[in-house]
């Protein structure tokens, strides 16, 4: 591992996209994360990045990780052979390594008295709309109990056809999932570059990408390592992901200490920059995308309520019309029939229903648990005006 210090020659004015985020995810790739040779664990790099993760949280910011490595711990551990792995090999090596993986956030974070979460994700998890809205809800409230999500696949369970097999990927749909400000791609190389450098050395860095061209789809070589699966190319596919969520995404090197740090110092980077905010971006989709599978009839109040700038909640609901699951769209309606606008519904019809007009300190009892307070979070619903 080199530790560079950032030098003037390297140093790049922090960009206010930084600065202002608040919500921030960031993907750490495997080899950052195991020793090439012996398989060990990076310990003295993770607990610089724990650091840096400390000290955001201290400035009120929000840190989700997303972290690889499970496969390239476990790997040493079972004595696998060099190269690549069969499946059921990288499944066995994944149960092992997420365990040695976990142990480390949790005694690295605990020196700074905060608490980790693992959360084993897969492909239907953020594909499909209802568990999509289960995953999220578990890590909001993660978030906002204080404790750091340390997300990776669950490779263990995992096959072929239903995996990522790449975390620059799933972590871009865990930034749009939680619509977080800023992805962090932590990665071997400081940013995108017109063609491998080490290929190519004529290559120029590219420090600001606003939209993802065929010219930058072009940039993208093959991987880089042995143990990381991704390379440029699933990087561009994560910075696709991300600027259609309205998230920014940064590539930079992680092969430094305190590499998030570095960036608030202005080290050498490339920003993907979303011409939206996250909030405004998923408003877009719920609004033009998706097929409207019921009716929430609402009552003056809280069509008041939700102009100014509420979650519906169910006592304000009058009637259900449809037939929708959890994580469906839905139009919002006054009771006399205008549309008030759209939104992705948190509880199925038949709950719905049972809730509709009900406080929400009552969910509990009337349907055997609580999926959350409102019916349509606000953040989950574009209003047909201002
Ligand atoms: N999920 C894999 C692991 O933990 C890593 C995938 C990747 O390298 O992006 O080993």
């Amino acid at each position: 591992m080199s530790s560079t210090p950032i030098t003037a020659a390297t140093a790049f004015a922090a960009r206010p996209e930084w600065d202002r985020a608040r919500r921030i995810v960031v993907k750490i790739g495997s080899a950052l994360l195991a020793d090439r040779t012996n398989g060990e664990l990076k310990l003295q790099w993770l607990a610089s990045l724990i650091d840096d993760v400390a000290a955001l949280r201290a400035a009120g910011r929000q840190v989700v990780l997303v972290s690889s490595g499970a496969i390239a711990l476990g790997r040493f551990k079972l004595g696998l052979p060099k190269g690549p792995l069969e499946l059921e090999q990288s499944q066995a090596a994944a149960a092992v390594g997420q365990i040695s993986l976990a142990a480390a956030y949790q005694a690295l974070a605990g020196q700074h008295g905060m608490t980790v979460a693992q959360i084993l994700l897969t492909l239907g998890d953020t594909e499909q709309r209802r568990r999509y809205l289960n995953a999220r809800h578990t890590i909001e409230t993660l978030l906002e109990l204080g404790a750091i999500p340390v997300v990776n696949e669950n490779d263990t369970v995992a096959t072929a056809e239903i995996k990522y097999g790449d975390n620059d990927r799933l972590s871009a749909r865990v930034a749009s999932m939680v619509s977080a400000d800023c992805l962090v791609l932590l990665s071997d190389i400081d940013g995108l570059y017109t063609a491998p450098p080490h290929a190519d050395p004529n290559a120029r860095h590219i420090p600001v990408v606003t939209e993802i061209t065929p010219e930058i789809e072009a940039m993208a070589g093959a991987p880089g390592t042995e143990l990381s699966k991704g390379g440029m190319k699933t990087k561009i596919e994560a910075g696709k992901i991300a600027l259609g969520a309205g998230t920014n995404m940064v590539i930079t090197t992680g092969d430094i200490m305190h590499p998030l740090r570095a960036i608030s110092e202005g080290s050498k980077v490339t920003w993907f920059l979303a011409s939206q905010d996250p909030v405004t971006a998923k408003k877009r989709w719920i609004a033009g995308q998706l097929e409207p599978r019921g009716t929430l009839f609402i009552d003056a109040g809280a069509e008041k309520a939700l102009f100014a700038g509420k979650s519906l909640l169910p006592a304000g609901v009058a009637r259900v019309d449809g037939t929708f699951d959890r994580g469906d769209a839905v139009i919002i309606r006054s009771t006399d029939g205008r549309e008030l606008g759209r939104g992705l519904v948190a509880y199925p019809r038949s709950e719905a229903e049972k809730i509709a007009g009900k406080r929400s300190a009552d969910i509990e009892a009337l349907i055997g648990y609580n999926g959350g307070d409102e019916l349509v979070h606000r953040d989950d619903m574009a209003l047909s005006r201002k």
